[in-house]
């Protein structure tokens, strides 16, 4: 089945907001045997949408769209829709009153304004939002369907997941695509090539190398008649790469660092402490993006000036004789923390950042510590000195580290 995703918003045409739900339908869509041909941005016009799902229609069997359900004058994409296919929508009396309800519980009038998202044309059927006032429509007509999402994530991710996906799971029969990605840290590409070399070069599982900013990843693909079918295929290749590179492993999929570790921390009743500067609290914004991280989480310090760091236990005299950017101070901080929270582990992040160069010591240089019971892992980084990517770039590897040490326990 052949496949298109419109992007509606203004917004996005200007550049303002990036097309995250584009990309987000999009890596779900091989999985339900659809083949994604284009992706399109489109304004909050009614005739520019009504003309890219004629289009659509002609070259695909089925349109996602998100966003442009809103109650405003420019969300346009129900009409858009009922332009295209040529039918008038009517207010539906049973979903105005859900509207009415939903404003009442917050404790307000329904906006008049409101009004159209209660609209339906003939062909289309109203896909519940349990997380928003816009539902969604599932358009069936001719052979061809068209499904409008709302566009705001929180409401489109469980709109997708729980009932457009098993939708199409029961009427899509095309072979489906399943992949599974494999991140490893610790190991070059080369390396890891050689190492699982033999898997290169099939068609059916297919297996790709890609070098990331976390370490290499290896995404095996599958094709099959079904998911179930897909899954033999893949797993002999997965538990044979897995078996070799065990010790470089860290995660799988779309999980993040601070997922792994979580996941990995609490596994084991442990516990971790952070202080950081020159990560400016980005790892602990990171840590605390996991669910019930409080479980394994005792708190961070963000240090940027040095007395912050000895009122939380560094030894001044560390930061005096070798410097505040220095391994013997990321070392300090973290076994500093560890004490201070009494936690299992504890890290340390410095590093030089912005114009200064101190003592001949470079902007991108960084040192990171993981304290535990009786041992330190220490490390030296040069990083391109950009703050953004500094900040990400030293939490995922202190993240990624610290769960390379728990694999070893
Ligand atoms: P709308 O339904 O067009 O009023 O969109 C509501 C909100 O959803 C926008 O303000 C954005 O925050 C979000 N949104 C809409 N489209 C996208 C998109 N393609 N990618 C990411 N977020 C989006
Ligand atoms: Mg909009």
């Amino acid at each position: 089945m052949k496949g298109e995703i419109l992007s509606v918003g203004t917004e996005l045409l200007m550049g303002e907001l990036a097309d995250t739900n584009g990309s987000w339908v999009a890596a779900r869509l091989p999985a339900l045997g659809i083949q994604l041909q284009y992706v399109t941005i489109v304004g909050d016009n009614l005739d520019m949408l009504a003309d890219a799902f004629s289009r659509g229609l002609q070259r695909s069997d089925i349109i996602f769209t998100t966003g442009g359900l809103g109650p405003t004058q420019d969300d346009l994409t129900r009409e858009g829709v009922a332009k295209a296919v040529g039918e008038t929508p009517v207010v539906q009396q049973e979903v105005v009153r859900d509207l009415e309800r939903y404003f009442q519980g917050r404790g307000t009038a329904m906006p008049a304004t409101n009004i159209k998202q209660a609209y339906l044309i003939p062909s289309a059927r109203f896909i519940p939002n349990p997380n928003g006032t816009a539902p969604g429509w599932w358009t069936q007509r001719n052979g061809k369907i068209i499904v409008n999402m709302p566009g705001p994530p929180g409401e489109m991710h469980p709109m997708f997941e729980d009932q457009v996906a098993p939708k199409l799971r029961e009427i899509v029969k095309d072979e489906v695509t399943i992949t599974r990605n494999i991140k490893t840290i610790g190991l070059g590409e080369g390396a890891v090539d050689e190492t699982v070399s033999e898997f290169f070069g099939k068609e059916n599982p297919y297996l790709g190398i890609y070098a990331k900013q976390d370490g290499v990843h290896l995404r095996i693909i599958a094709r099959a008649k079904d998911a179930a079918a897909a899954q033999k295929l893949i797993q002999p290749v997965e538990q044979a790469i897995v078996s070799r590179l065990a010790p470089y492993v860290w995660g799988y999929d779309e999980e993040t660092p601070e997922q792994a570790v979580g996941q990995a921390l609490v596994q084991r009743g442990l516990t971790l402490a952070t202080m950081e500067s020159v990560s400016g609290g980005y790892l602990v914004n990171s840590i605390t993006e996991v669910p019930d991280c409080a479980s394994f989480f005792k708190g961070g310090v963000v240090a940027v000036d040095d007395g912050l760091k000895i009122a939380n236990g560094v030894p001044a005299e560390v930061i005096q004789k070798h410097g505040a950017v220095s391994q013997q101070a990321a070392t300090a901080m973290a076994q500093a923390i560890r004490r201070t929270l009494g936690a299992d582990f504890g890290i340390g992040v410095v590093g030089m950042v912005g114009s200064r160069s101190d003592g001949g010591r470079q902007v991108g240089l960084a040192y990171l510590a993981i304290a535990a019971q009786g041992q330190v892992k220490e490390m030296e980084l040069r990083i391109p000195p950009r703050r953004a990517v500094m900040k990400r770039r030293l939490a995922n590897t202190a993240l990624i580290e610290l769960k390379r040490m728990i694999n070893a326990l």
